[in-house]
């Protein structure tokens, strides 16, 4: 396959995310004319920060689980082109109601100390699960994260070769809950903590997505914070691109693909221009890029059937964003804690998060009782002028509560809560950021779904968004997918790009 005359680009990519960008940059740098229409008025997608009143708010992503992972960074010179990550200290703290605390970082023995305070069995227990976690990351999850997905039966014939293989198969069919059993955990706020991290990203914890959970527990001990603000990351792949000689052209939306003989040979924009190309790689979700732009006309039975059969997540997110003039520290006897990324406060118990979380999914909730909190001019005082801070609130949410109606008294109780464990200046600038803003600004991310589709077994691996496409070609010659819908999922994994250009370069014949 090859562009000519016939095209004016070798490839088009549609949704300027973080996916979208490093998809473009990759096939740029690898010699292909290539155009990148995004909606917005700037690329970024997920990637977001807003400068309000000199105070940089990132709206979205925040926490970086694979920056020093993502082949992107390495392989696209993105620190050549501006991005830098800062790690804090520790990882998370947990502040609970009667005072007490618990840090986490990535220094296992460390948190096992933190966890002796509630529970000896369980400080045990932490470090024997943190090191059968990590095996499975680096042999199995951080390397599969950049390859394409396997048949799930071909993935468990790979996992039996060795103990880590073996022992992530097992906890492959178990549920968070089942694996916190499994180990032996007993304290009921060490379980609490531990669930935490996989249900501030939304997921049920009662599914069976325990592959997971090295990700979300060892990752997110690892997360970094880009300084300047997340938008930086997105301007430093547009700047690896643009140098490229890639083009990318903002406030374009794309309307609806170009179809001759069956096949996609290009875009026509909201505006009515049209352009071609032998590929088009949608980084959109499964609803927009085959039934708003495709048309459901040319959808086997087998493809129309998986898209409208897409769950959106259950579970979304309120944020509440603070400028402060003055300082910021939590109100903890440990001094520590305000090294954290993230501090997670409101809830005792294991069973607490569990009533927290049935309370989110009856859309019945006018405030809330759990919300973890960021500051990130704590670690990078770019982020705001001298003397003042940047305080991120954010609380898992359901898009179907009555956000017209609530918005302020949610974010009261956010308030409430922080005022309750924090001490900190004058709030100067205040900004909310609802499930439906989400979906407003981000159409991708339809009912708030922040990985553009729900995690479960059926929506995961080779099955995300179908087998019919989960090797980012798509029944439909000439159409690509490489979005957070696709393998291996949401968040800024930079995984569904990569493979959607490693694929768009095998079909193009460049290396
Ligand atoms: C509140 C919030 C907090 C989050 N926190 C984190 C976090 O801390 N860490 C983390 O890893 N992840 C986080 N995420 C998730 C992460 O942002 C997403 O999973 C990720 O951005 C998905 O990347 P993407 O490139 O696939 O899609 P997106 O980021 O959704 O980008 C898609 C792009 O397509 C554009 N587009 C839409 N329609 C069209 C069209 N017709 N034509 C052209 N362009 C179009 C959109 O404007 C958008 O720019 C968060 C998300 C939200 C909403």
């Amino acid at each position: 396959m090859s562009a000519d005359s016939q095209h004016d680009y070798d490839a088009i990519i549609i949704g300027g995310g973080p996916n979208g960008l490093i998809a473009s940059s990759y096939l740029a740098r690898a010699g292909a004319r290539v155009l990148l229409l995004e909606r917005r008025i700037e690329t970024g997608g997920g990637l977001n920060t807003d400068e309000y009143f000199g105070f940089r708010f990132n709206l979205h992503a925040v926490y970086h689980l694979m920056a020093d992972v993502m082949p992107a960074y390495r392989d696209l010179d993105l620190s050549g082109y501006g991005l830098r990550y800062v790690t804090p200290p520790y990882g998370a703290a947990f502040l609970l109601p009667d005072n007490r605390s618990m840090l986490f970082s990535n220094d296992p023995a460390a948190t096992a100390e933190e966890i002796r305070k509630f529970s000896n069995t369980d400080a045990i227990r932490y470090v024997d699960m943190w090191n059968s976690f990590q095996p499975m990351l680096d042999q199995y999850l951080i390397p599969l994260t950049y390859e394409l997905p396997m048949p799930p039966l071909e993935q468990l014939e790979l996992m039996e070769q060795d103990e880590a293989g073996q022992e992530m198969a097992r906890i492959s069919e178990m549920s968070f809950v089942d694996i916190l059993d499994d180990y032996g955990f007993e304290n009921t706020h060490v379980r609490m903590a531990l669930l935490s991290f996989p249900a501030m990203w939304g997921l049920d914890l009662h599914e069976p997505l325990g592959f997971l959970y090295p990700l979300y527990l060892c990752r997110m001990l690892n997360a970094a914070l880009v300084k300047g603000g997340s938008h930086r990351m997105s301007s430093a792949i547009y700047r690896s691109l643009v140098h490229a000689g890639g083009v990318v052209r903002d406030a374009c939306p794309a309307a609806s693909l170009i179809v001759e003989d069956g096949t996609v040979v290009g875009v026509r924009t909201a505006a009515g221009e049209t352009f071609r190309a032998p590929l088009v790689i949608s980084t959109l979700n499964p609803e927009q890029t085959f039934i708003n732009l495709l048309g459901e006309e040319y959808l086997d039975e087998a493809l129309q059937s998986a898209i409208s059969g897409w769950e959106w997540e259950q579970r979304s997110l309120f944020g509440l964003h603070l400028g402060i003039r003055g300082d910021f520290s939590y109100k903890s006897g440990d001094n520590r804690v305000d090294d954290a990324l993230v501090a997670f406060m409101g809830l005792s118990t294991e069973e607490d998060l569990h009533s927290h979380l049935a309370g989110v999914d009856s859309g019945e909730l006018s405030g809330t009782d759990w919300i973890h909190v960021t500051v990130p001019t704590r670690f990078d005082s770019t982020q705001a002028s001298d003397g003042y801070q940047t305080v991120r609130i954010e609380s898992v949410a359901s898009y179907s509560s009555p956000w017209n109606e609530i918005t302020p008294t949610y974010a009261e109780s956010c308030l409430n809560l922080l005022h309750k464990y924090a001490d900190l200046g004058e709030i100067v600038v205040q900004r909310t950021c609802t499930p439906v803003d989400i979906e407003q600004r981000l159409t991708t991310m339809k009912q708030g779904s922040i990985k553009h589709g729900a995690y479960t077994p059926l929506q995961l691996g080779y099955f995300r968004p179908t087998e019919l496409c989960s090797q980012i070609e798509t029944p439909v010659p000439g159409l690509l997918v490489a979005g957070a819908s696709v393998y291996p999922g949401g968040m800024i994994l930079g995984g569904p790009g990569y493979l959607g250009a490693k694929v768009a370069m095998e079909l193009l014949g460049i290396r």
